[in-house]
């Protein structure tokens, strides 16, 4: 205490938050042209501070063209003392947990250009110093997805020292990371089955694969690791099914998605796939009694409601499949970013702004009136972008690194007191009927203070899911929802 009351004394005030003050970091060196950012400040006072936004000022300072070098700054001290080191610009900002954050910036003391620089940016940032929420998307990726990069991992496991290769034929859906790190581990991505030699090991994942391309994997003494989704699986043994009865079957989808082939497949000959109202127009079948549709996994239900109208409309005995048997992921996932869109002042999709999801996550959010901003990094963010924004939402494109979202949340709480929460559509079946669930902020971190607390979800026995029981047989036709964007998911 008495060494806090010393230093007060000797510096004459303490330092205000919200206001840019200058220090003198002794010891620290700063080269002309440079900016330092410090990751960690030690206060005399406080002790040290943590710089969550460091990365902003950072950004901010790199687009004024400066170099930027980041280190913990152990103390720092009144310019008045005219001493050795580098002159230091910082703001301070109160943490959720009631703690003290800093924003800083330093430069070489002779360095007037860098040091208006340094001062410019640390002052841009203090200007939008405030409480906020962020509210999350969560992760792009179905369970679907994750269930096959789960079995490319234990095959490879499994085949660890035993000299045979792990392939993955065609896409995999996943993270680029994780396949990256798949790649490294041996898997052999994104191969056919030409590639594998005799013993080698062939997933096959969520979208699945056609029988002739299982039948060749058997016929070249390949080991089969079949990780296709259970709701693939399902609509490819209920389109062989509908075939051996005699029906034509239309699967609403789109031709070039991956599952596709696997399902039509299945029903050789007797088989259409049609993506528009005019392709119904257009469908030639051998007995207009006998036709049946299916949904292509892997695609919002909304998408296919035109078709479906326009197929019952030419076919009125036409059979549509129970709804038990949807694929509800990319339509809750397309649900879950408009209903963070629309509680958001300001969306943030991270990932690459040429990818198609990052576009089409965009065009979501801004279909709710929202301004969205592609970013890949939060050296992005720039203060403007935040000017008057209280709520953020963060949704994560098929483009985003792995970690990007926490990097996100850590930047931003490094300016001012900031709530997590991660806001969800999902549908869920249950004995009786399909329910989608009300969304509902799930804290992603600590409690949230009461305020922010919405109504909990409703709970539901049963989860539309991968592993979800389905039905076997085809029912009367039944109406669809209202047509949404698409949204990529793993077949
Ligand atoms: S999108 Fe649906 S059908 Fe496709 S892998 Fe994911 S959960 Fe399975």
């Amino acid at each position: 205490m008495r060494a806090q009351r010393a230093w007060r004394r000797a510096n004459g005030r303490a330092m205000n938050r919200s206001v840019v003050r200058e220090f003198q970091a002794p010891g620290i060196r700063v080269p002309r042209g440079e900016v330092l950012v410090p990751a960690e400040l030690g206060d005399p006072v406080r002790g040290a501070l943590s710089c969550p936004a460091a990365p902003l000022v950072a950004g901010s300072l790199r687009r004024k063209g400066y170099r930027v070098s980041f280190a913990a700054v152990p103390r720092f001290e009144d310019p008045a003392h005219h001493g050795d080191g580098a002159a230091l610009y910082v703001v301070t900002c109160q943490q959720r947990d009631g703690g003290t954050a800093a924003l800083a910036a330093a430069v070489a003391p002779d360095d007037r250009l860098a040091a208006a620089a340094a001062r410019s940016a640390v002052e841009e940032w203090a200007g939008v110093l405030g409480t906020r929420r962020a509210i999350s998307a969560g992760s792009p990726w179905c369970g679907g997805a994750r269930q096959a990069l789960e079995a490319v991992r234990r095959a490879i496991s499994d085949s660890a020292g035993q000299g045979r290769v792990v392939h993955v034929h065609g896409q995999l859906a996943g993270p680029p990371e994780t396949r990256a790190e798949l790649a490294s581990r041996g898997a052999v991505l994104g191969g056919s089955l030409q590639d594998a030699v005799r013993g080698d090991v062939i997933v096959f994942p969520a979208h699945g694969v056609t029988p002739a391309m299982r039948a060749e994997a058997i016929q070249r003494g390949l080991t089969i690791v079949d990780a296709t989704c259970p709701l693939v699986a399902w609509a490819q043994a209920e389109a062989g099914r509908l075939a051996d009865r005699g029906e034509h079957v239309v699967l609403l989808g789109q031709e070039n998605y991956p599952a596709a082939d696997g399902i039509t497949s299945r029903a050789e000959g007797r088989a259409t796939v049609i993506a528009t109202v005019a392709g119904t127009s257009t469908l030639q079948v051998a007995d207009a009694r006998r036709v049946s549709y299916l949904l292509q996994p892997g695609i919002p239900i909304e998408d296919s409601a035109a078709a479906a109208a326009a197929l019952r409309s030419r076919f009125p005995a036409v059979r549509g499949p129970h709804p038990d048997s949807f694929c509800y992921a990319p339509s809750d996932r397309a649900e879950t970013v408009r209903t963070v869109a629309a509680g958001s002042d300001l969306m943030l999709v991270l990932g690459d702004a040429a990818a198609a999801d990052a576009r089409q996550l965009s065009a979501l959010a801004r279909d709710c009136g929202t301004r969205a901003q592609v970013i890949a990094d939060p050296a992005e963010i720039t203060p403007a972008m935040l000017a008057g924004i209280s709520d953020i939402g963060i949704a994560e494109s098929t483009s985003a690194r792995a970690g990007l979202a926490g990097e996100i949340t850590a930047a931003l709480s490094g300016l001012g007191p900031l709530s997590v929460l991660r806001r969800q559509v999902s549908t869920q079946i249950t004995d009786n009927s399909v329910i989608p669930v009300r969304p509902g902020d799930a804290q992603a971190g600590d409690a949230t203070p009461a305020a922010a607390v919405p109504p909990p979800p409703t709970a539901a026995p049963a989860t539309a899911s991968p592993d979800q029981a389905l039905p076997d047989q085809a029912l009367p036709d039944q109406a669809l929802p209202a047509p949404g964007l698409p949204v990529p998911a793993a077949s």
